[in-house]
This record gives structure tokens, sequence and C-alpha cells, in this order.
């Protein structure tokens, strides 16, 4: 088998980036080969680092008789890359093609001692959020588990190869991604179904081995979703906040007109019961004049003393303050640095971790809420957003 784009592939030919471990033991069975066959399989196209090791033919442990059915019904399918940027300073995103005219965007930040792969879960994203650029574009579709894994598969692969002190061999220490963070495009727990397989094979050990602790899922806050990702596999969680209080947050994030700030910081303290570390990342996207103020400050140390009670160690929450990235007809302008100091000094002399986001890749519109790829919007959320938007806007509104 040779690497395929999804055009040249034999539509019945199964994608096995499709599947986490149990599923491929599944797809094994069905082959008539023993379960186990999977893990040697699995690690093969999760491990290797390196594309070319893909081909079923190469697979030098696997049984004659299974790398030929292989060859007749299944395949590793990456993503096309559409473009490449490298930014000035290191990080690197590329855009690939999901198909249909849509487009996803994948960053890689790398730092000192590790690095930091931004996957998208979606292509678009239905929440609406006013201030990010992917909710501003719309929402197309669901990304496959396949899809999203490719994205992983791909930059691992890339990585290695021009990284000088990576060979290709498939030792796990050699990993150039050692942390996922779903906080590309779309909601990731909008599309549960596709990201659970996509989590278990990130943390599998015979997949990309990622403690869990190393692997966020971001969300806007899809409460019954964060319920069901406590039990089923209980990765770092980031919640988008935004806001300190309901009227705010209404306009901000429209999802909390369906679960309120009492209902999400309820699925948090649920979901610390579970989690890999004891707090749970806040994510405050600080905006001029809308929600920057010292009185927003004293709310949210308000709003998060239940989650710091009642947490293990009583820690619970940290803050990660996101200086706004604008994109064109936002409307909004970021705080500026002495702002954005003293709400961090406010939290901090609190108590509450506080930490402000460094700004990487800003130079190739990498950084947060910059990713819009190109999307066939179907939902029309664009309209909605500008009728919603236009007339009144927050700065009149944002201090209650
Ligand atoms: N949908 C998920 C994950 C993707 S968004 C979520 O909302 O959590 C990833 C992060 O980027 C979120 O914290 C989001 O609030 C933030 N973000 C969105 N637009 C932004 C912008 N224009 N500037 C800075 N951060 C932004
Ligand atoms: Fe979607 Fe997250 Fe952007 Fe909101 S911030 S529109 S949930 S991607």
């Amino acid at each position: 088998m040779t690497l395929m784009s999804p055009d040249s592939v034999t539509p019945t030919r199964v994608n096995l980036l499709n599947f986490d471990l149990d599923g491929l033991a599944d797809f094994c069975e069905h082959l008539g080969e023993k379960r186990f066959r999977a893990v040697q399989l699995f690690r093969w196209i999760h491990q290797r680092g390196d594309p070319g090791a893909c081909q079923f033919d190469q697979m030098s442990d696997l049984a004659k008789s299974l790398r030929v059915k292989l060859q007749a019904v299944a395949t590793v399918s990456p993503l096309p890359v559409v473009s490449q940027h490298i930014s000035t300073d290191g990080t690197i995103k590329w855009l690939f093609d999901v198909g249909d005219a849509n487009a996803i965007e994948t960053v890689f930040i790398p730092e000192l001692g590790r690095g930091t792969l931004c996957v998208s879960s979606q292509a678009g994203c239905a929440m609406g959020c006013r201030f990010c650029a992917t909710g501003h574009q719309g929402f197309s579709r669901n990304l496959s588990t396949g899809e999203i894994i490719a994205q992983l598969w791909f930059a691992e692969g890339f990585l290695r190869q021009h990284s000088q002190s990576h060979g290709h061999s498939d030792d796990r220490s050699d990993r150039v991604v050692t942390n996922v963070v779903l906080m590309g495009m779309g909601e990731p727990l909008q599309n549960y179904d596709a990201l659970l397989p996509a989590l278990r094979v990130m943390t599998c050990d015979h997949g990309y081995g990622l403690s869990r602790r190393r692997v966020t899922v971001s969300t806007s806050g899809i409460v019954p979703m964060m319920d069901r990702l406590a039990q089923d596999c209980p990765v770092a969680l980031a919640v988008s906040l935004h806001a300190p209080n309901d009227v705010l947050r209404d306009q901000l994030v429209p999802l909390n007109l369906k679960y309120s700030l009492h209902d999400l910081l309820s699925a948090c303290l649920r979901y610390l019961a579970h989690a890999p570390r004891d707090f749970i990342t806040f994510a405050y996207c600080l905006l001029d004049g809308v929600n920057d103020g010292d009185e927003h400050a004293r709310q949210l140390i308000q709003l998060m003393q239940t989650v710091r009670t009642h947490s293990r160690a009583g820690v619970g929450c940290k803050f990660n303050l996101i200086p706004f990235n604008p994109f064109p007809d936002s409307g909004l302008r970021p705080s500026s640095p002495e702002r954005t100091q003293s709400f961090a000094r406010i939290l901090n002399a609190a108590g509450i971790t506080t930490t402000v986001r460094k700004t990487r890749g800003g130079d190739i519109d990498a950084a947060c809420g910059q990713l819009a790829g190109d999307i066939r919007d179907r939902t029309r959320v664009q309209q909605r957003m500008e009728r919603l938007h236009r007339p009144r806007f927050l700065h009149q509104e944002s201090a209650t």
C-alpha cells in the first residue's frame, strides 16, 4: 500500500486512523485475525514517526496473510496539506483539506522541553462566541476520529523527520509532540463520538502514549458532555469562561443561555473528582471595556469560591488570561497590557493562580481565536451573528 489522498482511495477501504485500539481489534477480528494483532498494527501506525512506515507490506512483524488482507481492504489516509506557515517564533501552522471546500487548521507550538499541538475538532464551530474568528465563520461539519488523529499523526511524523535530534525509531521518548490541546477550530464536546476514540488513541500506551495530564480538552461548557468525559476519559480540562456573570456571558458565549454559570461550575466540581490534576484551567479572553474591569475580577473571585472550597486540596481552578487576538470585523479591542496585569494581580492576590498567555504565532494568524480555516458555513451563523451583534454592543452594557 502507498499513502493516498482521500480522492485516490477506493471508497470501500477502511481508514485505520479512525480506530482506537479496541476498534482496531474488532476490525482484525472481522478480517478473521486474532484481536492481539491489533497491538502490532496500532504501533506501526502511530509510533514509528515516519509516514513511510505505514505501508502494510513493510510491517515486517505482521503475518504475511494479514498484510495481504490489509492491502486489499484498509488504508492509512493522511489529510492533504494545503499550506504550511512557519512563524518567526517557531510556531508552525498547517491548513489541511478535509474535502467539500472545507479546510481546517492545526498549530504546533514549540517551547523549551515540550511541544504542544493545537488540534481542530470541527470544520468551523456552531457556538457563535462573539470574540472568536472560528465562531464568526460558521459551522460546516464534525471531523471524524481519523481526521482529528490525522493532524497528530502528520505533525509527529513531519516534525520527527525535520528535527535533527530525532531519528525514526519507535522510542516514545523521541516524541516531538509532548502535549495535545483541543483548542483549534471547533467545540470538541459537540463532537463527542469522534473525540472519545481520538483521545483514546492519544493516551493509549501503544498509540501516542500521552498521559491524561498532557491532553487538554477545551470547552465553552457543554455540561452533559463534561460529565460523560469525566466517566469515559478524564483528560485535563480547560473551560472557556470569559465573563464573571450570566448577563455578560450570555452575550459573549451564547451557550451560556442553555447552561448557566451555576450549571457550568457545578459540572466543573463534578469533573474535578475525576480530573488528572487538582484544578481546571479557566480561560478568560480580556476584551477592552467589556469584561476587563477590576469589578469583573472581584466577581470572578466570588464566583470561584465554591469551586475552590469544595475541590481536592482546595485548589480547584487556575486562570489563563488570553489577550484578545483581533480579527477583521470583530468590533472588539484587546485590553491594554496594564489592564491585563492589574486584572491578573487582583486574582493572584486572592490566591487564584493566574497567568497571562503568551501570544504565539501571531505573525501567521496562528494565535488563539485566529484559526478560521476555510469553511463552507451550513448554518448561516455568519448572518445570525451580524444581526445579533450589530446595533447594541457590549461596551455600554458590560458593567453588570
Ligand atoms: N471551542 C473550544 C475550543 C476552541 S477555542 C473553546 O471555546 O474552549 C480555544 C480558545 O481560544 C478558547 O479559550 C477561546 O475562548 C479562545 N479564543 C477564541 N477566540 C479568541 C480570540 N479572538 N482571541 C483570543 N482567544 C480566543
Ligand atoms: Fe467555538 Fe470555542 Fe470559538 Fe466559541 S471560542 S466559537 S466554542 S471555537
